[in-house]
Parts: C-alpha cells; sequence; structure tokens
C-alpha cells in the first residue's frame, strides 16, 4: 500500500487527519480532495490503494461512496452519522469499514484499521466451505480487507492446501461431506498450535455443546451461522490481532533493545541447530567472531554514556548492512557482539571482520559541538571443528579477541589450533 487519497470537505479535520496519518505511515503517500467531483478528477490521473472518505460532500450525499465500490477502489468511510438506518446502508456497499467521526479528532482507530490493512497484504486466509456461493462471498469479503484468499471444499483438500501453502487463518465451516471442520481441526491441532495456526469455526449448530467441543479441540473462535459480515470481520481481525501481539512479543524477546541486533537470549536459541548442520555437513564449515569495543570506558567517561549508546547503535548498523544475510549478529554483552558465520572458513570470516573493522575505524562519530571521534574494535575469531562444543567455540574466539587486545587493539586475530 503506498497511495492514499483522503476526501473530506472540512479543512481543518483533514488537515489533522493526514498529519496522523504522515506521523504514523511514514511510508505512505497520502492525497486529499475536497470534493466529490474533485476526486473523481484525481481518479483519473492516479491510481489509489485506498480511499477514506467523508460520507456527506457538498456535492454528494453518498452516492460518490457507491461510485467508488463499484469502480473498484478499496474504500474508508468516515462519518458523523450513526443510526441503524446508515449502519444497514453502510452493509450493502463492499466497504472495508466505516468509522464514526470522534469529537476529540482522534483517529485510533482508522490508524490501526489501516495497519491492519498494510499487515494484510501478506496474509493468506483458508476459507474450507463447501457450498460455492459461501466460498464466493468469504473470498469478496476477505480481499476487500487485502487479505488473500485459499479455498478448499472440504477438510482433506484444506489438508493438502496446508501442506504446500504458509496459511495464517483457517476458517472453517462445520458440516462437509469428507473430513467435516471438527476432523479438520484435530488434525490441524497435531502439529500446529493456536498461536501457529488460529482456526475459526463456522456452524449452524445452535447447541452449546458443538460450540464448547470446538473450543476444547483448540479453536480459537467460532462463528454461528447467520452471522453479519461485520461480526465476521470483528472475529478475523481480533484472532489476526492477536497473532500481531504475539509475534510482537516474539520479536521483542529475541531482540536487543537498544541496537535491535538479536540478543543472547536468540543466540543460545538457534546456535545449536547451527553446530548440528556444520557437524552434519563436510562441506559447511562454521565461524564464530567475538567483537568488542576498544577502551570504550574512557568513551563513555569523556563523552557521556548517551554517547556510548550511539556508538553501540553505530557499530550494530555497521553490521547489519556490511554482513551476509545468512549470517546473525548478537548483542552479546554490553559492548561485546558476537557474530555467527554459517558456511563461512576460518579465513572467509577474518576477512568479513576485517572488512567491518575498517569501516568502523574509518567512520566519523559526530559529537555535539567538539567535533568528530573515532572508535575502533578488536575481534577474535575461531572455527567450529566437529565434536566441538558452543562453549568451547566461544572460548576460543574469546582467546583470540584477548590476543587481539594484547598486540594493541583495533585488530582481528584468528584462533590457530596448536596440535
Ligand atoms: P577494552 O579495550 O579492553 O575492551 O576496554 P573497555 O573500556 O572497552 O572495556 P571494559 O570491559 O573495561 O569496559 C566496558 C564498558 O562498557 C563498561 C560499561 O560501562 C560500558 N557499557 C556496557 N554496556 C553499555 C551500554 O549499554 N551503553 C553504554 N554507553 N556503555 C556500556
Ligand atoms: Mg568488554
Ligand atoms: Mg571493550
Amino acid at each position: 500500500m503506498k497511495n492514499v487519497l483522503v476526501i473530506e470537505d472540512d479543512p481543518f479535520y483533514c488537515k489533522q487527519m493526514v498529519r496522523a496519518l504522515n506521523r504514523n505511515f511514514p511510508d505512505l503517500t497520502v492525497h486529499t480532495a475536497e470534493s466529490a467531483e474533485e476526486a473523481r478528477k484525481r481518479r483519473v490521473s492516479e491510481s489509489f490503494d485506498l480511499v477514506v472518505t467523508d460520507l456527506i460532500l457538498p456535492d454528494s450525499d453518498g452516492e460518490h461512496v457507491e461510485s467508488l465500490v463499484r469502480s473498484g477502489e478499496r474504500v474508508i468511510v468516515v462519518t458523523g452519522h450513526e443510526d441503524d438506518a446508515f449502519r444497514k446502508r453502510m452493509a450493502d456497499f463492499d466497504i472495508v469499514e466505516y468509522i464514526i467521526k470522534s469529537k476529540e479528532r482522534r483517529f485510533d482507530y482508522l490508524l490501526k484499521l489501516i495497519g491492519r490493512l498494510m499487515n494484510n497484504v501478506e496474509r493468506k486466509v483458508l476459507v474450507v466451505e463447501e457450498a460455492m456461493v459461501l466460498q464466493g462471498l468469504f473470498r469478496r469479503l476477505l480481499e476487500a480487507q487485502n487479505l488473500n484468499v485459499l479455498t478448499a471444499s472440504d477438510g482433506n483438500e484444506a489438508l493438502e492446501v496446508l501442506e504446500k501453502e504458509r496459511v495464517d487463518l483457517v476458517l472453517s465451516d462445520y458440516t462437509m461431506p469428507d473430513a467435516d471442520g471438527l476432523e479438520l481441526l484435530k488434525e490441524i491441532r497435531k502439529t500446529r498450535s493456536m498461536l501457529d495456526l488460529p482456526y475459526i469455526a463456522i456452524s449452524s449448530a445452535t447447541d452449546g455443546e458443538t460450540v464448547a467441543t470446538f473450543l476444547k479441540f483448540g479453536a480459537n473462535d467460532y462463528l454461528k451461522k447467520p452471522f453479519g459480515k461485520e461480526e465476521l470481520l470483528c472475529r478475523i481481525n481480533n484472532t489476526l490481532d492477536t497473532l500481531d501481539l504475539v509475534s510482537r512479543i516474539r520479536k521483542n524477546a529475541i531482540t536487543d533493545a537498544l541496537t535491535g541486533l538479536y540478543n543472547r537470549h536468540y543466540f543460545y536459541e538457534v546456535a545449536p541447530a547451527m553446530l548440528a548442520i556444520a557437524s552434519r555437513e563436510e562441506d559447511q564449515p562454521l565461524s564464530a567472531a567475538i567483537v568488542d569495543i576498544d577502551h570504550f570506558k574512557r568513551i563513555n567517561d569523556r563523552y557521556g554514556h548517551l554517547f556510548g549508546d550511539t556508538v553501540l547503535k553505530t557499530v550494530a548498523k555497521i553490521f547489519r548492512s556490511n554482513l551476509r544475510r545468512s549470517d546473525v549478529p548478537v548483542r552479546f554483552g554490553g559492548e561485546e557482539f558476537l557474530v555467527m558465520m554459517p558456511n563461512t572458513s576460518l579465513k572467509r570470516a577474518f576477512v568479513a571482520i576485517e572488512k567491518l573493522r575498517r569501516i568502523v575505524e574509518e567512520r566519523e562519530l559526530p559529537l555535539d559541538r567538539s567535533g568528530r571521534v573515532h572508535v575502533t574494535f578488536s575481534a577474535g575469531i575461531a572455527e567450529f571443528e566437529r565434536g566441538m562444543t558452543l562453549e568451547k567455540l566461544i572460548k576460543q574466539a574469546d582467546e583470540a579477541l584477548y590476543r587481539a587486545k594484547e598486540s594493541g587493539r583495533n585488530r582481528v586475530e584468528m584462533y590457530i589450533n596448536k596440535k
């Protein structure tokens, strides 16, 4: 999503909305129009990924919404109206959502909605439903939310799709000819948890037992037929929001807050698998580098702790943009970094870290008034050998680092096996 058109005749409200959009989504380009006619003209020469529009404009009592939808635009309606007649009218349009204007001119809901639309572009929902008409209806509703939709007509077909595709959410009917919704759910939960692959059950069964059974077997939510479009979307959105929250929490748990690099915790999570691959595959050498900033205590003492933090961030950024994608740079401790380098021999690791050393050494770090500062680091590298423990690998890299410090700092040393 890149281009958004805001149609709003109240200039003050419009300005505030644009400001909120720009602040929250720096990558979006926001265009504005004050009337339906102006919007129509703009749409001739430009295309928009989303239109956010007022319902009542000087030259429209809402008809423009219908024509926007009919010409295939994704539309969010923002309005001061809120009554049942209006609600019904909106339900007839295939709009993404309508939002009631708040008196405080807050845009929380709109911002959340746009954020979700942006995330949805990457998401796949598998709809499992026997009736073609309903399949089509679900597809239309979900695609209006930017979601990607896959379909299957029964449980077995659904499992085949899940084998092949990375699906984020399953929305499944209960009664189907070949493997019903409950059998499908049980099969899915053998390998994937509720947070791994959420499942929303749909059924016309109204007895509490069916609902309870689905929930007990790990359905994330349950939708009783018949249901309204709004209810369906709310349940899907709640489930996807939970998923987002979990992935954010997980990301925070493995990320170092200051530098954005992986943290120690993540390192100990992934390192054993890296060692296992290197043990198994003769032609997959693995190297580890420990990098320690030189005289960092002095830098802190002289220029302040905040500047010290800037140094750490800058070094981390240099690592991120100059290492291979397969390398894993970790903030190991205060001013100490560890880089795991799969498929990299000792000599090649040396070349890579030496390159980083030179970039860091040459980088000028601006100080407030008093000019520029250079920092350097020392590093030690060791290569994994079959049978070696993770502790031993780190210890060898550390010994090499010690030698680099001893021989005057701002150097990279390799651990050479003396046997
Ligand atoms: P050497 O060249 O031998 O490595 O000397 P050094 O001063 O870098 O080494 P030392 O281990 O004695 O000092 C590390 C310092 O790093 C001490 C600590 O206050 C500082 N430090 C650790 N974590 C942070 C941080 O997150 N931010 C800042 N600004 N400083 C930190
Ligand atoms: Mg240190
Ligand atoms: Mg140091």
